[in-house]
Parts: C-alpha cells; sequence; structure tokens
C-alpha cells in the first residue's frame, strides 16, 4: 500500500491536509465496514484500498465480511437481479432463509463500530441488532436502484428506515426514504495495481501470455461473468463491427464469492465465441489486478455494455488510463461520460457497434474522448474525493442538524 503522501503528486498538498484535518476529528470512533465478499466485484474492490488507506489516516477503520452458503448467495443474487429490474419471483421462504443468515452473522460479528458502515443488500439486515448494540448505522447502496422490483424494495426499506442514513451513488437511484440520504460517488485509487502505470514489457507480457496480437485493434470489456454486464450483447457487436475491421475481442473477468451465477454465464460466453480464435474470454482468478490494468492499458477502445449498473468502475478505470470508452447509458455510468465529450453513451448492440467502428476508424476522435475522460476521472473519480465524502458523512452523524457540504 502506497503511502497516503504519494497521493498529493496527483490530487494536489491541500487535499492530503485536508484529509488529515477531518480524519482528526474522528478520533476515537471506529468504522467498522460490513459487506459480504473480499474479493471480486466493485465493492470489495473499494473497500481493499479504502480501509488501509483510512488507517493512515488515523483513522481506526476495520471491514467485517458476513458468512453466507450458497443457497444464501442464490437468494441475494435474485434481490441483486431483482433490484436491477429483472423480474424474478422471489417467495417468503426466500426471505425467512435471507433473514436467519443475518441474524446467525449478527450473532456472530463483534460490533466494535461507532459507526456500522453496512454495504449493500446482503447484510441489511443486521441493523435489527441495533437496539441491542446501539451505535451509528449507515446503509450504502452501490446498486443501479432506477427499477426495482417491488417486493424486494419494499422488504429492504422497511430495513433501510432503521438507519442514520443511506447512501446512494447517483441522483437516479434515491428513494422516498424517513432517513436522509446522502449522494456519494464510487472512485478508483489511481496508485492501485489496477490502476498504477504499467512499463510497456509488463503489458507486453500479458498480451504475449494470452497469445492476443499487438499488430491488430484490441476492443476490450472486463466485468464478472453476469448477464446483466451483457457479455453475448458485446459478441454480438464486436461480430458487426468484424465485417469491416480485424479487430480482436477481449472478455475477461473472474467470479465473486457472493455472486453464484457467473460460471453458467461463462460457458454460455465461451459457447457464443466458440468459431473465432479472435474472441478470448478470459477467466481470470483473484487478485489479476496487473492482469487487468495490463489489458486496460493494451486496447485500443473499451466497452461497457452494462443493461444496469450501480457505477461501473471498469468505466473509470479505463478512462483513467486514457482510453476511449463506448458504454451503456445506464445507472452510474453517465455520470462518468458526457456523450461525445469524454466517451460515448450507447442505447443498443446497433448503437454500440456503430460506434466501436467509428472510433476504431478515427483514432484522433478517439484520442480526444479519451483525454477529457481521463481529466473527468481526475476531477470526479478519485479515492481521495470518495474518503472525504465518507469522513464528511461520518462527522455529520455526530452534528446534530448542522448542515455539512459535501
Ligand atoms: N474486476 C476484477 N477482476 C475481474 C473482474 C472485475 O478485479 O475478474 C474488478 C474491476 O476491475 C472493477 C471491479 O472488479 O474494479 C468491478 O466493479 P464494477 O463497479 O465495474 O462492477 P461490479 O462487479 O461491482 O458490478
Amino acid at each position: 500500500m502506497p503511502s497516503i503522501k504519494k497521493y498529493a503528486s496527483i490530487v494536489g498538498q491541500s487535499v492530503i491536509d485536508e484529509l488529515y484535518f477531518l480524519a482528526e476529528r474522528l478520533e476515537g470512533k471506529v468504522i467498522q465496514n460490513i459487506n459480504s465478499t473480499a474479493v471480486g466485484g466493485g465493492v470489495a474492490e473499494i473497500l481493499t484500498r479504502m480501509v488501509p488507506i483510512l488507517k493512515q489516516l488515523g483513522v481506526d477503520a476495520r471491514w467485517d465480511v458476513i458468512k453466507g452458503n450458497e443457497k444464501f448467495f442464490s437468494i441475494t443474487k435474485k434481490f441483486h437481479n431483482a433490484l436491477h429490474g429483472v423480474n424474478i419471483p422471489i417467495n417468503s421462504e426466500d426471505f425467512d432463509y435471507f433473514l436467519q443468515v443475518n441474524h446467525d452473522n449478527a450473532t456472530e460479528i463483534d460490533f466494535c463500530g461507532d459507526v456500522v458502515f453496512v454495504h449493500d443488500p446482503q447484510p441489511i439486515a443486521l441493523i435489527d441488532k441495533r437496539d441491542e448494540v446501539g451505535k451509528k448505522w449507515i446503509w450504502r447502496c452501490h446498486i443501479d436502484f432506477t427499477e426495482p422490483q417491488t417486493d424486494v424494495i419494499t422488504f429492504l426499506e422497511s430495513y433501510i428506515d432503521k438507519y442514520d442514513a443511506a447512501v446512494f451513488s447517483a441522483p437516479a437511484f434515491s428513494r422516498e426514504l424517513r432517513v436522509p440520504q446522502v449522494l456519494v460517488s464510487p472512485s478508483i485509487d489511481p496508485l492501485s495495481d489496477k490502476n498504477k502505470e504499467l512499463p510497456p514489457e509488463k503489458i507486453n507480457a500479458v498480451l504475449k501470455q494470452f497469445g492476443i496480437s499487438r499488430r491488430r485493434p484490441i476492443v476490450t470489456q472486463i466485468s464478472r461473468f453476469d448477464y446483466l454486464k451483457d457479455p453475448l450483447g458485446v459478441i454480438e457487436v464486436y461480430k458487426r463491427v468484424k465485417k469491416y475491421i480485424d479487430c480482436q475481442l477481449v472478455l475477461a473477468g473472474g467470479g465473486a464469492t457472493d455472486d453464484p451465477e457467473g460460471l453458467k454465464v461463462l460457458e454460455e460466453v465461451k459457447a457464443a465465441a466458440i468459431d473465432d480464435p479472435d474472441i478470448y474470454v478470459l477467466y481470470l482468478p483473484p487478485s489479476s489486478d496487473i492482469t487487468i490494468n495490463a489489458l486496460q492499458r493494451a486496447s485500443t477502445v473499451i466497452l461497457q455494455k452494462s443493461l444496469k449498473e450501480g457505477f461501473g468502475l471498469t468505466v473509470a478505470e479505463a478512462l483513467w488510463k486514457e482510453k476511449p470508452v463506448i458504454a451503456s447509458s445506464v445507472g452510474g455510468i453517465s455520470l462518468q461520460i458526457a456523450h461525445k465529450y469524454s466517451g460515448i453513451l450507447t442505447y443498443s448492440i446497433e448503437g454500440t457497434a456503430y460506434y466501436l467502428k467509428q472510433l476504431l476508424q478515427d483514432p484522433e476522435y478517439a484520442r480526444r474522448l479519451s483525454f477529457n475522460g481521463k481529466a473527468h476521472i481526475k476531477n470526479n473519480f478519485l479515492i481521495t474525493r470518495h474518503i472525504r465524502d465518507y469522513l464528511l458523512l461520518f462527522l455529520s452523524l455526530y452534528h446534530g442538524h448542522d448542515i455539512v457540504h459535501l
């Protein structure tokens, strides 16, 4: 983990000084994060970087992961899909089992936090322990909440309303709630293995490992194998463009311990790619950060064709590397891309194919987009801004009705 001081060379010393100033005011307070997986997906990605930096700033930040079996995670994956607008039947047994696992975890976890910071729906019902343990409780939602299925959102809201505050990633996800809502967008860490500069030899070595050529354009989507990331749609886009431009497609990603659907999606993607040696379907193990970094840096264009997206860290990661990005205009992605300025936003396979062809044929236009994209990420979506928002949020819990500007 790099020293917090190193971030000054990217964001300026005054930003770092302010973080120390705010962190000092939290002295003696334990911030306890709780989520459902230590690896895989955006939440784990953020906490892996956030917790050590908070510690460096002098904040006593901790991180616990709830335990769940396959049945629990298949139910929470149904919740996840239903919250993203996929029509899925969820019965009362599912809700009961979900609560049972939450209550089992609640008896095992040591609620040592002065602020208990619960991430996403999987551990949301831990709040039932509140009367016993007291403390301040925040629920942080990383999900695209634009069209949630009614039964699941109603169920969740009965828990959200018991927290002190709810945090969402984008204005479009805010709800009618009884508790204050705070908007904090996620971020990337520019100094992590995932995002730091890499020497060209390292990038070449990763491409060689997978047999990908640097002589022809590389189009990439990095994502967990999940229907909502639409990997089959990406293959369709590529096939349309391939008729005109001799490019290669890389679909790379691993799984997450709280996502049981990944292998099924992977098999479907492999089947769709089987006849084309220029499609590379790479199932990556956890801790493939340097590999992902190299694949993103080697890419000519990066796609993120999600059907729903809470934020889409992969978009920020690509833009930070000054890559032209074409992404669906869904959820938090539209915070990151201003269409035709800092990237391209699309709504369909046809639209994505149209712009992919254009960017591959017009490198100067692609370069302008990616230049603006990097500046936008630097100004808005680096981890230092995210930490500042969280520190202010934690402090606001102890300041009654004071106005806190985030
Ligand atoms: N990621 C990874 N390995 C993979 C696939 C994804 O490390 O095999 C990372 C990716 O680089 C990004 C995060 O996991 O940092 C995914 O976050 P995002 O918000 O894009 O999507 P989520 O998986 O949370 O839906």
